[in-house]
């Protein structure tokens, strides 16, 4: 079994007490490796070793061209690990391995690409009326804790690592409880860069109520970039409003709509419903979880649905065949399965799946893709987020009806909609309240455009140049160009 060390001050350690977790593989419930349970003390040290790197270090001074080096390497290091950590990921999170190839593939990209911005940061000259230079530089925030969640670990580990290190930030990282594995073997990675002082990223597994709290109310900290459930972060906002006013970016929960009009191009439209809802096991932010279907395809689609999901194939996310894996842990297998339960009991039609799935899988997490027909905005499968396959079908009359459901929710991350007609598509984009819309697609996402949320989705925006904002200060200077007094008295 694998047993692995937290990475603080550049050096690998167990913490203080040297209390181990498990680790499960999901498509099994067997332990698979043990990292340390970091305790608050360990924190603290993380972040101490954080801020003299942020302090007393060369790294805030380095050129781009420097942070540029050090973020290709890793690029180049995850790229010829990619088949060992991509198995890494499935065997931690359940996920099937060709969505870990994707992701390892993706984290490479978003690590050259806020490379290519390490050596793009500058500020403005501002036309200020008086005989003056005015001009904004920029700075890096400072030393940043960085929380993650466990739907796509290292992949998320690197929209928060990859704008930190360009911006010259020093930072700590806490993985998701269940799924830290990729991001400590990216610490061997980050070990072996010379280039990379000690001290400028650490990481530290453990408990969110632990490691997560004391990153967000810690008065070291500058600012906690955190990506997770509204809930946790409604949390984070308010330790810092209680303690240092630390700058808080927050990439939370959705309940984003996918809405099909009759006009749609009818078989791109069902994959479309499919694949926005199921992929990655519905373990995806912005799953398009409220399907939305124009009332005359509404039964042929819910049909189509059905008649697809029978193909779709569940299993251990190491065989290529399977495209939904073990859902993350039994917690949350739970979970999922009690909103089904209740998806019935408040008059919901299961058409389709939502059953624990037994014999040779008996021992994962694995539970069949659900598909509700009938569902009304109002019951609660429609309005909370549910994080696993589960697809809530409501049907709608008119644009009209479909933008007010749409827009009923206190989420606001994403949305989808499918026509033919161009100025249809146009008004319900410009309508729906989300960050994020696609036009007859759902879920391609890319680190050079923005992502976030409205409403109760979040707070800021990450990757594109917003990324690197996220990590930088703003500071004003202005150069008097008059000589003498300026005659005040
Ligand atoms: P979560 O329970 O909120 O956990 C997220 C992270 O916060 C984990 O590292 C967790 O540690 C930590 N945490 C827990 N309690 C904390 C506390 N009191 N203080 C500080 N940190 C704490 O979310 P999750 O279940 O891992 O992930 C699912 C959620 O993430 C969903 O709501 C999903 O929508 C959201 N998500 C959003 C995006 C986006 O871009 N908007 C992307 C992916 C996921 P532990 O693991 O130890 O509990
Ligand atoms: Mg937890």
């Amino acid at each position: 079994m694998n047993s692995y060390q937290m990475y603080i001050g550049g050096e690998f350690t167990s913490g203080a007490t040297t209390k181990m977790m498990d680790v499960y593989n999901p498509a099994t419930g067997e332990v698979f490796a043990q990292v340390p349970e970091a305790t608050r003390q360990d924190t603290q040290s993380a972040i101490a070793a954080a801020r003299e790197a942020f302090d007393k270090g060369d790294w805030r001074h380095s050129t781009g061209i420097q942070r540029a080096t050090v973020l290709f390497k890793i690029a180049a290091a995850l790229r010829e690990n990619a088949t060992r950590l991509a198995e890494l990921e499935t065997l931690n999170m359940g996920k099937p391995l060709t969505e870990s190839e994707y992701d390892l593939a993706d984290a490479a990209t978003c690590f050259e690409y806020f490379g290519g911005w390490a050596t793009k940061i500058f500020g403005e000259v501002n036309p200020v009326p008086d005989n003056a230079i005015s001009m904004t530089m920029k700075e890096p925030v400072g030393v940043c804790g960085l929380i993650i969640p466990w739907n796509y670990p290292l992949l998320m580990a690197a929209w928060k690592l990859a704008p930190a290190l360009a911006a010259g930030c020093t930072m700590i990282l806490k993985p998701a409880e269940a799924t830290p594995v990729t991001v400590l073997e990216l610490a061997k990675i980050l070990d072996k860069i010379e280039e990379l002082p000690k001290g400028v990223v650490n990481i530290v597994t453990g408990y969110g109520e632990v490691a997560g709290a004391e990153l967000s109310e810690n008065y070291s900290v500058d600012k906690v970039a955190f990506t997770g459930s509204t809930e946790v972060g409604r949390l984070i906002m308010k330790a810092a409003a209680d303690t240092n006013l630390k700058k808080v970016t927050l990439e939370l929960g959705g309940k984003s709509p996918n809405i099909f009009f009759a006009d749609s191009d009818f078989e791109a439209a069902v994959e479309g419903a499919l694949f926005g809802c199921f992929v990655n096991q519905g373990e995806v932010c912005s799953a398009g979880s409220r399907i939305l279907v124009q009332k005359p395809i509404y039964e042929k689609f819910v049909e189509a649905m059905i008649a697809k999901t029978k193909m779709i194939k569940v299993g251990p996310g190491m065989n290529r065949d399977n495209k939904l894996g073990a859902l993350v842990t039994t917690e949350h297998l739970e979970r999922v399965s009690g909103y089904i339960s209740k998806g019935k009991a408040e008059g919901a039609d299961l058409v389709y799946g939502g059953e624990r799935l037994g014999g040779d899988l008996a021992n994962g997490y694995f539970v069949s893709p659900a598909i509700f027909a009938g569902v009304n905005n109002q019951m609660t499968i429609a309005k909370e987020e549910i994080f696993g396959p589960v697809a809530s079908v409501i049907p709608f009359e008119d644009e009209a009806e479909a933008v007010a459901i749409a827009n009923d929710s206190p989420f606001g991350l994403a949305g989808a909609v499918w026509t033919r007609d161009i100025f249809r598509a146009f008004r319900v984009v410009k309508a729906v309240r989300a960050g994020i819309l696609w036009v007859n697609h759902m879920q391609p996402t890319y680190c050079e455009a923005p992502w976030g949320g409205y409403k109760q989705s979040g707070t800021g925006r990450e990757l594109g140049r917003y990324g690197i904002e996220n990590f930088l200060e703003s500071k004003q200077v202005h150069i008097n160009l008059n000589e003498g007094p300026m005659g005040w008295y």
